[in-house]
């Protein structure tokens, strides 16, 4: 059965990873220019030219019965012509408003979630009134192409935003307040497209510069009503938009409440965790559910960690030992980047927990 992937990084290639034993095989959907060493040997490879008619392009991939994504960042336009000959997966509409941080938060509000008080700029006059508005500090993110700490501005004071207004005469920004988090999570969620929904358990994450540095679950110590009500409103959300696929919802954890700060449909970094501490991976999960197949159950295996190797040169059997798992994705070394991710699992927390700052303190800082 094919399967086709809009993208070609490392979320494609654990897709697939994970497809493979299923009997499922795939191609990949990739713009010129884009890295896809992550998932040469596991499929077709193709690269969208444009004017390409969709009938083509369809038969190219090798007839798919679903297709899917592995990022946000797609031409929707093309998915919508696509959906003519198989299922998309997550529908198109959902994909275009995550794709535009200013869509995603006009939806969350309309779903009556809480989200970080805000304001939408497009130019200097309006980034003032805004900081007039919110107060400082501030963060300033692109409604597109914004993603692990990118294309997104801190300004603690009016001197920084007349630094920055120096800058960019305009564009199109989300200006948000600083929330005072405790703590950062993220919740998982599935929907097949028979209907069926569950929920991984709750994931703390550390983010360092923006970008995912370490996750952990089951978060603990969470307000449980809150964590509740947030799982109710994800529930609602998956069945009015008739949402298939993994979800993911980042959340930022403050006394006895949480505000989302952003949605990504798709499986997500911080679901890497799940390859070895649960019993079916987001990866798994997300391509049971695209295919209506039945989900696999969503359970921590005991307590289960995850580390991103960012764009290191520490040597595999460094990082590896009884409770370590290592995932490398075959991509060319740039500071920074993501290169891999180490897994950790164990039943005894303090175990786990003392495995990640081993790997942080070997991985360094990337
Ligand atoms: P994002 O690209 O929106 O996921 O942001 C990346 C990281 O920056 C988050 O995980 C937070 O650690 C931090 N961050 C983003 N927005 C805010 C905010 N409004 N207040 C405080 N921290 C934020």
């Amino acid at each position: 059965m094919q399967v086709a992937i809009v993208g070609g990084g490392q979320l494609a290639r654990m897709l697939a990873l994970a497809g493979w034993p299923l009997g499922l095989r795939f191609a990949f959907l990739v713009n010129e220019g884009d890295d896809t060493r992550s998932v040469e040997g596991l499929g077709r490879v193709l690269k969208c030219e444009p004017g390409l008619e969709p009938s083509v392009l369809y038969e190219a991939l090798g007839r798919p019965v679903v297709i899917t994504v592995e990022k946000e960042a797609v031409d929707t336009g093309l998915l919508e012509q696509l959906n003519a000959f198989c299922p998309v997966h997550p529908r198109p509409d959902v994909l275009r408003v995550c794709q535009n941080r200013r869509r995603q938060k006009l939806w969350l509000e309309s779903l009556g979630i809480a989200v970080a008080r805000h304001r939408f700029a497009h130019d200097a006059e309006s980034l003032r009134t805004a900081a007039g508005e919110l107060g400082f500090p501030l963060i300033v993110k692109a409604a597109e192409q914004g993603y692990d700490g990118r294309n997104q501005w801190r300004l603690a004071d009016p001197s920084a935003l007349d630094r920055f207004v120096g800058q960019p005469a305009t564009g199109d920004w989300v200006v948000e307040e600083q929330v005072p988090f405790l703590r950062e999570i993220s919740l998982l969620a599935v929907r097949s497209a028979q209907g069926e929904i569950r929920f991984y358990p709750p994931t703390e994450n550390r983010h360092v510069n923006g970008v995912l540095r370490t996750s952990l679950a089951p978060a603990i110590d969470l307000p449980e009503p809150a964590l509740q009500a947030a799982c109710e409103k994800v529930r609602q959300m998956l069945e009015r938009t008739q949402y298939v696929g993994v979800l993911a919802l980042e959340y930022f954890v403050l006394e006895d409440r949480l505000c989302l700060n952003e949605v990504a449909p798709r499986v997500h970094n911080s679901g890497h965790w799940t390859q070895q501490g649960s019993t079916t991976s987001q990866f798994e999960n997300h391509l049971r559910a695209i295919l209506g197949w039945p989900l696999g159950a969503c359970d921590a295996k005991g307590h289960a960690g995850m580390v991103n190797i960012l764009g290191t040169d520490a040597p595999p059997d460094a990082l590896l030992s009884a409770a370590v798992t290592l995932h490398l994705y075959d991509k060319q070394k740039r500071p920074g980047r993501k290169l891999g991710h180490v897994n950790v699992r164990d039943d005894d927390r303090a175990k786990v927990e003392a495995e990640l700052q081993r790997l942080e303190q070997r991985l360094g800082g990337g």
